[in-house]
């Protein structure tokens, strides 16, 4: 096919690295450079202020959605925090409260008698240690009872503004779907992402991908003809 003009994703391609990845049963070349700076240009535009869901005041009552949303959806903590954070938005307030009036309170999220006893110890405990404040540090932060990796990634970036990324179940799914960041646990996805997605994009790139993961890049049935990567996508199963 001599003389075939290259198409605009296929510059893209070329002008990054030849070796193939293998991400699950799927084996596909590797992003470019300049095909992750395309993918993220996208983001950018579509949404330039991305933010995240979880309802919240502050950088504590962050920390206990967060907490909340362990294995339970962002929908569902939203509606069991209007009644606590009314009650108890502070950790001298969450403690005051107690671990039984706080199960009662939450009970209709999953898992809610263990972090119920994580939100009461984590409260004490930054009363303790931080004068009743959220630390901005990761240390600090994984050394909380019942915050993982995860959920502080999660406060340092929405609570702090620092460039990290949070690899839940809908970005972990996307990148290696993609093939934008394989991984084979949620580490290895955020260490990928650390390296290949452009510093300027940092800041903002958690949110564009958890919520492309959540509302287009479905588990089930992604919706490909409304995707804005669709035509970078490795996924051999994708629908456009
Ligand atoms: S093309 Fe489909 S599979 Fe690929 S990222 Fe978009 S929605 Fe997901």
């Amino acid at each position: 096919m001599a003389g075939r003009k290259p198409t605009k994703v296929g510059k893209l391609r070329k002008a990054g690295a030849a070796k193939s990845v293998r991400t699950g049963k799927a084996r596909f070349e590797p992003w470019s450079p300049a095909e992750v700076e395309e993918a993220f240009t996208r983001f950018a535009r579509a949404n330039p202020a991305p933010k995240g869901e979880l309802g919240h005041r502050d950088p504590y009552t962050l920390l206990v959605a967060v907490v909340l949303s362990a294995q339970a959806t962002d929908v569902g903590v939203n509606k069991a925090t209007p009644a606590l954070f009314a009650v108890a938005d502070t950790p001298a307030k969450m403690v005051a409260l107690g671990e039984a009036h706080l199960r009662e309170m939450i009970k209709t999220i999953g898992l809610y008698r263990n972090k119920a006893k994580n939100l009461i110890a984590l409260s004490e405990r930054l009363i303790a240690e931080h004068g009743g404040k959220v630390p901005s540090t990761r240390a600090a932060l994984e050394a909380l009872p019942g915050v993982g990796r995860k959920t502080a990634n999660v406060v340092l970036n929405t609570a702090f503004g620092e460039p990290v990324i949070a690899v839940d179940t809908h970005l972990f799914r996307l990148a290696n779907r993609t093939g934008l960041a394989a991984g084979k646990n949620p580490l290895e996805v955020e260490q990928g992402l650390e390296r290949a997605v452009p510093e300027r994009f940092k800041r903002h790139a958690h949110h564009w991908l958890i919520l492309h993961g959540r509302y287009v890049c479905k588990a089930r049935a992604p919706d490909c003809p409304r995707c804005l990567i669709s035509d970078l996508c490795r996924w051999p199963e994708k629908t456009v």
